[in-house]
């Protein structure tokens, strides 16, 4: 129960919109395709990316061993946008 219940900010939770929920690729909406769903959200960057726009990357795992680090056995994923992705690996 809330104290000052008109100034409480439990009160501005409030369920999620529908077109808050729909990831749109940005570049895509860039391109004037809006039809097109992300796939992803680009690590980098935050903004969400379609299949085509996407670049999923294996990621090497590192854990704090002791005084050491431990590579894991298994790759972790990573999606980053095509522009980010661009952005990573020019010279
Ligand atoms: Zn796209
Ligand atoms: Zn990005």
């Amino acid at each position: 129960m809330c104290v000052a219940w008109g100034l409480c900010s439990c009160r501005r939770i409030r369920p999620l919109l529908k077109s808050e929920l729909d990831m749109r690729c940005y570049d895509c909406l860039q391109e004037a395709r809006s039809d097109t769903a992300g796939i992803g959200v680009c690590s980098r960057c935050g903004l969400a990316a379609c299949e085509n726009h996407a670049r999923v990357r294996q990621v090497q795992v590192t854990r704090q061993v002791g005084m050491g680090v431990a590579y894991g056995r298994i790759p972790a994923r990573r999606v980053v946008c095509h522009t980010c992705d661009r952005a990573e690996t020019a010279h």
